[in-house]
């Protein structure tokens, strides 16, 4: 990717104050571009936003709040003039199985991993076609939208609904002059914050970082700025007649056959 693939672009990016979405913020602004960290954490984020200068601000967004993502978009419009590019990556896990998983854990999870993608896809398919220079989003499902766990019931739900939402967006978005494209990534085993809870469940971080390595074909987890080079090629222009797809970066995670004989 060249150093200026997103010149006079602007990106809003959710979950954008830490891991996946900071890579990707990162990257972005490398490449020329403008970003908006759109977070709940909001000390973080205008953390890492003073660290990128005037290329980047910091938005408070609790992504399942539709009020929310209304302001973060007239934020964004006030501060860069237009939106490009919004990536959903903001989300979180949550270990449970389905008799175990009580009604308020069930809409929590939904409404970050599954409505504040829709509410992503809908206000930033809105705002980037007033833009009028065309674009892109880019949600981010998972590995665990392919593969069950038992104990992974919501946020296995939420990550599937992710990848056909895309795939439904993408028609809808094609239609638009200039078009606009909407894409997947779906990362492997990553190594974020996001593991913090499954890590102390499982007898510590190092633990569960030797197992999840031995599972992975490559033999190491997938780096944030690994799951971002595919999220930021989607989100570029060199991506041009990509819609509806999906990208797994995983290590090969996904492709073993389980054969327990
Ligand atoms: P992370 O915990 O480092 O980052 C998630 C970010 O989302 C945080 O900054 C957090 O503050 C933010 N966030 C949480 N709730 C929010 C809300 N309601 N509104 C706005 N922001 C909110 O985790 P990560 O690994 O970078 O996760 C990014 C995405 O990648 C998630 O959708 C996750 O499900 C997905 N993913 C991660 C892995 C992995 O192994 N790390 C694997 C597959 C998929």
């Amino acid at each position: 990717m060249s150093e200026q693939d997103f010149a006079g672009r602007v990106a809003l990016v959710t979950g954008g104050a830490s891991g996946i979405g900071h890579a990707t913020v990162e990257g972005f602004v490398a490449r020329g571009g403008r970003a908006v960290i759109a977070d709940i954490n909001e000390k973080l984020a205008r953390e890492r936003a003073a660290a990128l200068g005037d290329k980047a601000i910091a938005v408070t967004l609790d992504v399942a709040s539709e009020p929310a993502w209304i302001a973060a978009i007239e934020a964004t419009k006030a501060a860069f003039g237009g939106l490009d590019v919004v990536v959903n990556a903001a989300g979180i896990s949550f270990t449970s199985s389905v008799a175990n998983t009580e009604i308020e854990d069930w809409h929590r999870v939904v409404g970050i991993n599954q409505t504040g993608t829709f509410l992503g896809c809908k206000h930033g398919l809105l705002a980037i076609a007033e833009t009028g220079r065309g674009g892109a989003i880019v949600n981010i499902s998972s590995v665990q939208g392919i593969h069950a766990h038992a104990a992974s019931f919501v946020y296995n739900t939420t990550k599937a609904a992710v990848r056909m939402m895309s795939k439904s967006v993408a028609l809808s978005a094609a239609l638009f002059q200039p078009p606009i494209r909407c894409n997947t990534v779906l990362p492997g085993y990553v190594d974020t914050q996001i593991l913090a809870p499954v890590a102390d469940m499982l007898g510590g971080r190092e633990k569960l970082i030797a197992g999840m390595s031995k599972d992975t074909p490559m033999g190491r987890l997938v780096q944030a700025s690994e799951i971002a080079d595919a999220i930021l090629y989607l989100a570029s222009e060199r991506a041009s007649m990509v819609t509806g797809a999906e990208i797994v970066v995983d290590g090969g995670l996904t492709l073993p056959m389980h054969i327990t004989y």
